[in-house]
């Protein structure tokens, strides 16, 4: 058994970014991936955080080959009352663009990228078991899709397996989330009269009923993907398949009827449920968690892959230096920094969900420099510290609701 640097568990973008870090190195790094790709992933709105990490990773011109729908920004919706973020009027210093991306045709291009530089990837290979020894060196043992098994020996893993979530299972490390579960339907569908609507540079979030909104995520091909999101009382209480709640969402509301109540659906909607999770640690003796394995919240402003590109980066930075003999902090620089960001994002989806940002998205007159500062956060600056809608995200919020609420009384007498 060769001993190699690092073995990489997942081939999604976390898998990808920590692999192409460590090559770049000059460590040995391996990828085994449970599937074989391209496969169907959630997840296709990225935020401009993610480029600067594409970058170091050097995939910016394998993407950009790609030809993805660019995205501009994020615009949120109830009714006739719209309020549109746009990426290039904010308050951090950062990319002021992104892609909505396909992910089974994103994650392949990553990958295939990471293959051409020289690494080795097993597909339809899953981790099975993994035995840590005394030095923090590590046994993985694979399943391939033959049924023939294998074993890795590694300096050190990078458990990048998303939803699979390998490490923590494995070692009893998940914990539930805070957050109250959720369900979602969702299809790709072909968006034949986008144009008579919006610009397909922006991921559009719809507020349907209160804890209930959809997704509209244009892709560059014509097609657009829609999902719907709600507790799981509301889907009870609708009863029926996938499909007829899929089409009972778009038939109930005037700006989705018109858009997407007569077009085809390039498959027929799937779902997903309870998605939060997160874990009691996310590093260990020999490993470290990065992506959707440490948490990942909800969906609705696309912070999965920000997060899963960013801890991936930050994670493989400190196993390179680790294994290069250095000394690493990993409460200090990866916990409590991923946390801090998870954290941020937290409050914002929690004020989705209690009313707070429906508030402050469609008042009156919002002040221009709040408004930058709040789209920094949703462009994924959830680490700029200057910025005080980061820094003190809770209570910012909590002020600025409330000071819209006196506004309103005051204009209202
Ligand atoms: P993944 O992309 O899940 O990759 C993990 C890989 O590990 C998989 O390919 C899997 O096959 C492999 N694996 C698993 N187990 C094993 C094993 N035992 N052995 C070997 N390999 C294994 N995020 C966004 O950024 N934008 C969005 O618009 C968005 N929308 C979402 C909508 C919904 C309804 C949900 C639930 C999530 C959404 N997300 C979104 C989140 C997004 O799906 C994830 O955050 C993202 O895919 C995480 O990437 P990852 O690389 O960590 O994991």
């Amino acid at each position: 058994m060769n001993k190699i640097d690092v073995l990489v568990i997942g081939a999604g973008p976390a898998g990808s970014v920590s692999a192409a870090m460590i090559h770049k190195a000059g460590l040995s790094v391996r990828v085994v991936e449970r599937e074989k790709f391209p496969r169907f992933v959630i997840g296709e709105s990225l935020l401009p955080r993610c480029m600067e990490v594409l970058e170091d990773a050097e995939f910016l011109d394998a993407v950009k080959a790609k030809k993805f729908q660019e995205k501009f920004g994020a615009k949120f919706m109830k009714e006739e009352k719209v309020s549109d973020f746009n990426f290039s009027d904010q308050f951090s210093k950062g990319w002021t663009w992104t892609w909505q991306v396909q992910r089974a045709e994103f994650d392949l291009t990553l990958i295939t990228d990471v293959q051409r530089r020289g690494v080795p990837v097993d597909f339809e290979t899953t981790v099975t078991a993994i035995e840590f020894l005394p030095d923090e060196s590590s046994i993985t043992s694979v399943e391939k899709k033959d049924g023939t098994t294998d074993k890795i020996e590694a300096r050190f893993i990078i458990d990048a397996s998303g939803y699979g979530r390998v490490i923590p299972r494995l070692f009893n490390l998940d914990k539930p989330s805070n957050l109250d579960p959720r369900k979602a339907v969702f299809a790709h569908v072909n968006d034949i009269h986008r144009n008579n609507h919006d610009e397909p540079n922006r991921i559009i979030a719809v507020m349907y009923a209160p804890g209930i909104w959809s997704w509209i995520i244009p892709f560059s091909t014509g097609v657009t993907s829609l999902g719907f999101v709600g507790s799981f009382d509301y889907f009870n209480a609708m009863g029926g398949d996938p499909s007829s709640q899929f089409r009972t969402f778009i038939d109930g509301n005037a700006y989705l009827k018109q858009r997407f109540g007569d077009v085809e659906w390039v498959f027929e909607p799937r779902k997903l449920e309870a998605w939060s999770a997160t874990t009691d640690k996310f590093y260990g003796h020999g490993f470290v968690l990065t992506g959707n394995v440490t948490e990942f919240l909800d969906p609705i402003f696309s912070s999965g892959v920000m997060f899963a590109t960013v801890s991936s980066h930050t994670a493989s930075k400190m196993v390179i230096r680790k294994l290069k003999g250095e000394n690493v902090d990993w409460d200090n620089d990866y916990t409590n920094f991923i946390r801090q960001g998870v954290d941020t994002f937290r409050t914002y989806v929690m004020a989705w969900y209690d009313g707070t940002l429906e508030k402050i998205f469609f008042s009156k007159n919002p002040d221009p420099e709040i408004k930058r500062q709040i789209c920094s956060v949703l462009a994924g600056y959830v680490w700029d510290q200057s910025n005080p809608y980061v820094k003190d995200h809770a209570g910012s919020l909590k002020r600025l609701a409330k000071l819209i609420d006196v506004r309103e009384r005051l204009d209202a007498l």
